[in-house]
């Protein structure tokens, strides 16, 4: 069996390596961390309730995340909900100081 490879196998496992990580990275995109902290269209008041119940776009508490909270309101899956509290975005995997776990 001849072991080297013709000009037309580089080529060809070349393109297909290429082909592969363009695949690979626009897959790696589709799962970027989910971010709802675009706070724009707030009033500077509602912008400042945000601030002052320390709204974290990730939860530093274990168990304590915005999507079991009672006053998160959930939007399409992997987008950013709202809040009964808080005016704008608001991402599930996040917390603020009035967490309020919902009732099981
Ligand atoms: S009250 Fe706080 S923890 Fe609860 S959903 Fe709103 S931002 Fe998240």
């Amino acid at each position: 069996m001849d072991s080297k490879l013709s000009r037309r196998d580089v080529l060809q496992k070349s393109a297909a390596l290429g082909l592969f990580a363009v695949v690979g990275t626009a897959c790696s995109k589709e799962q970027k961390a989910l971010s709802c902290t675009d706070t724009m269209s707030l009033s500077s008041a509602d912008a400042l309730v945000r601030t002052t119940l320390s709204y974290a776009d990730k939860s530093p508490e274990a168990g304590k995340s915005c999507s079991v909270c009672q006053q998160f309101i959930p939007a399409a899956p992997a987008a950013c909900g709202t809040c009964k509290v808080l005016k704008g975005p608001i991402n599930p995997a996040g917390y603020c100081k009035s967490f309020a776990p919902k009732a099981t």
